[in-house]
């Protein structure tokens, strides 16, 4: 039986026709599952008895088990049983604009990022649709509150689960059901080539993030084995292509990783490899992981590799430090569940 949780709006409208009922009916069942937020089928009191009939023998309504949270001032990380007995975490960040919740999209990952706690445990699987839905629906029953943006930052590579992660989109993004505007959300990937290119033709008004985190080819297949498969000479052109096609500007994300990429002459690197692209680079503090052989770089020197991209007059913010506290970086709390067995 399929999790309902997993149904994109278009997917109720083909259900309904197939039964000789109105596709309208689609509409109906997203309001309930996503506006008044119902847990069983017979709470579904405006639909007709059959059809709650059909609803019950194929779908069910399970929700995953949350099964622990750490709470800090401004970031609250959840750790979820899957039913399989996986676990993926997702971590919701309070800002003054809003809440916003970074989801898993993979149980593990294959990037091999050298840096990354995710990638310490090899993919599993993919994550289905409605995990990902359901994490958004408990964490926001969880604080009693709405989540304004999502980003796609947690364990797992999004264009490697892309068919998933668009259904995901489709429902969150629909105005009938969560209503998360597109530019509340945030896809960010290592640089799958092909599926950078899929993706720029579907004009979705997503925003899309570039894991960066080196100024050439030479460095980034040192940290990131994706660039010794899709190098950076061959990436940056493709965004350009982005660029050009969808008018959106993107985000670079760049670790601060002490000693290894946070030179003055690094910065300088960036901003010739930069220039004249419709950007903005995102300075990430690190956060310490178990791959000890790498340390987060000073604050002095990332104002320093700051200054030198905005002399060059690159758009350039440094985040705020989340969680330290909490285990925040993506695959951190799992990892730390899995020592503690
Ligand atoms: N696979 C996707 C999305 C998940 S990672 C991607 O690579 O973009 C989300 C972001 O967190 C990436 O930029 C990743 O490089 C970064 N990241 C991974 N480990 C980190 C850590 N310990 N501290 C800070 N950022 C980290």
């Amino acid at each position: 039986m399929k999790n309902i949780y997993g149904m994109t709006y278009k997917n109720f409208e083909d259900y309904f026709i197939n039964m000789g009922e109105k596709s309208f009916k689609a509409t109906q069942v997203f309001e309930w599952l996503y506006e008044k937020r119902v847990t069983m089928f017979d709470e579904m009191t405006n639909i007709k008895k059959s059809v709650v009939l059909s609803l019950k023998k194929d779908f069910t309504m399970d929700p995953l088990k949350i099964i622990d949270i750490r709470k800090d001032k401004d970031v609250a990380k959840y750790l979820f049983e899957l039913q399989d007995g996986e676990k993926v975490e997702a971590v919701l960040m309070h800002h003054d604009y809003g809440n916003s919740l970074c989801v898993s999209t993979q149980v593990g990952c294959n990037m091999g990022c050298k840096f990354c706690e995710s990638g310490r445990l090899k993919k599993r699987r993919n994550l289905e649709v409605y995990e990902m839905v359901l994490q958004l629906l408990m964490i926001e029953e969880d604080f009693k509150g709405r989540i304004s943006h999502v980003v796609l930052m947690g364990i797992g590579e999004p264009f490697d689960n892309y068919d998933n992660v668009m259904a995901f989109i489709d429902i969150i993004n629909h105005p009938k059901g969560i209503a998360i505007g597109a530019r509340h959300i945030t896809i960010s990937t290592c640089g799958v080539i092909p599926k950078i290119k899929e993706f720029m033709k579907e004009k979705r008004q997503v925003n899309l993030a570039i894991s960066l985190h080196a100024p050439n080819d030479e460095l980034r297949s040192r940290l990131m084995n994706i660039n010794k498969v899709y190098p950076l000479h061959e990436l940056i052109p493709v965004l350009k292509e982005y660029i050009n096609l969808t008018h959106r500007r993107l985000t670079f994300e760049y670790i601060m990783l002490k000693g290894i990429n946070d030179h003055e002459a690094d910065a300088k690197e960036l901003s010739m490899l930069l220039r004249g692209i419709n950007c903005y680079v995102n300075l990430i503090p690190y956060n310490e992981t178990s791959h000890i052989e790498y340390e987060k770089s000073s604050k002095e020197q990332i104002l320093k590799f700051y200054d030198v991209l905005k002399k060059n007059k690159i758009n350039v913010t440094i985040r705020k430090e989340f969680g330290g506290n909490v285990f925040a970086a993506c695959g951190q709390l799992r990892s730390h569940h899995e020592e503690e067995k």
